[in-house]
């Protein structure tokens, strides 16, 4: 289908994009355009101006900020997952964005641009729930930052107030002792997680020190499987982990779709949190 009418602005400075955001409350962001040009030709989004902040320096690169890595909300998912700072201090995104769609999507797609857009079935809202991430917002006001769990709010909506930009998000380095594991379940013929499990485990002479499970697809936004955390403190690696991910659906409220059953997307939960601990606790 044919998009309905808009206008276009390349925005030359963040300056100048958050100015156009504010000017017209219909206005949106256009980042890589692989999830919103489909909206708009579906005509399921009709935007009446796209702010394309594609070329902003702000929003570029990935960094090494001492404690943590900073990761430009334009930073493609190819460019995400072949950096040496991402790679070395938290593997788990580069782990995850491996997975996202495929080659020709990962070179436009952006790191912000799937997390501002909120799809409970995205991948990297999970792990940046997991690692503790802190999102770094820019408007007229200045910067704002706002932490993981209070990012995501509902299908397809974050905590980003009109006329804001996600400038990119600040991954804390976790350092040594920990093992990372992305586990997903989909479709052979589409990369869409029916449910993902981004697990990070601390380890510490063959016991958990600390766990931290975020699950993709197991409700509106991603959650914390905050009792598998609390039940895998201090727990031995052996049969009593398979125990503890029983835990693993508690407090979720997965969806009804083609694909699965919130019964069965449950199940998927359990079995591939048990993966994605095992996996982790044994990944250098
Ligand atoms: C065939 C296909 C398969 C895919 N498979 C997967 C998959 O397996 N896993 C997965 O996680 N994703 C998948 N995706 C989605 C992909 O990861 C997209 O790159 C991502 O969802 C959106 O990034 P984008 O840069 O293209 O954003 P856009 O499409 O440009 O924007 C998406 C939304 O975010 C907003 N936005 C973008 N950037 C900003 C910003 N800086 N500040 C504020 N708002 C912003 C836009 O206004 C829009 O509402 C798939 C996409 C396609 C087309």
């Amino acid at each position: 289908m044919i998009p309905a009418q808009f206008d276009y602005v390349r925005a030359g400075s963040l300056g100048e994009a958050v100015q156009e955001l504010a000017a017209d409350e219909d206005a949106k962001v256009l980042a890589g355009g692989q999830s919103l040009l489909p909206l708009l030709r579906l005509r399921l989004a009709y935007p009446s101006k796209l702010v394309d902040v594609s070329r902003l320096p702000e929003l570029t690169g990935v960094h090494d900020r001492g404690d943590h890595v900073f990761i430009g909300a334009m930073a493609t998912h190819d460019e995400v997952m072949h950096s040496g700072v991402v790679n070395a201090d938290c593997p788990l995104v580069a782990l995850a964005t491996k997975t996202v769609a495929d080659p020709a999507v990962r070179h436009r797609g952006t790191f912000g641009g799937s997390l501002a857009h909120c799809d409970p079935a995205g991948d990297l809202p999970a792990v940046v729930l997991a690692l503790e991430g802190v999102f770094v917002a820019g408007s007229g006001e200045g910067e704002r930052e706002i932490p993981a769990a209070e990012f995501f709010v509902d299908y397809w909506e974050s905590s980003l107030r009109p006329g804001e930009i996600l400038v990119g998000v600040r991954i804390p380095k976790l350092g040594a002792g920990w093992g990372y594991h992305y586990e997903k379940f989909h479709r052979t013929a589409q990369s869409w997680a029916i449910v993902g499990v981004a697990a990070a485990v601390k380890r510490s002479n063959g016991t958990i020190e600390e766990a931290r499970i975020g699950l993709t697809n197991m409700g509106p936004t991603p959650v914390r499987a905050h009792a598998v955390e609390t039940a895998l403190r201090g727990m031995q690696l052996g049969d009593q982990v398979r125990q503890a991910c029983e835990e693993a659906a508690a407090d979720t409220s997965p969806p009804s779709d083609l694909h699965a059953q919130p019964d069965y997307r449950r199940h998927l939960a359990k079995v591939l949190t048990h993966r994605a601990i095992l996996n982790a606790a044994k990944s250098p």
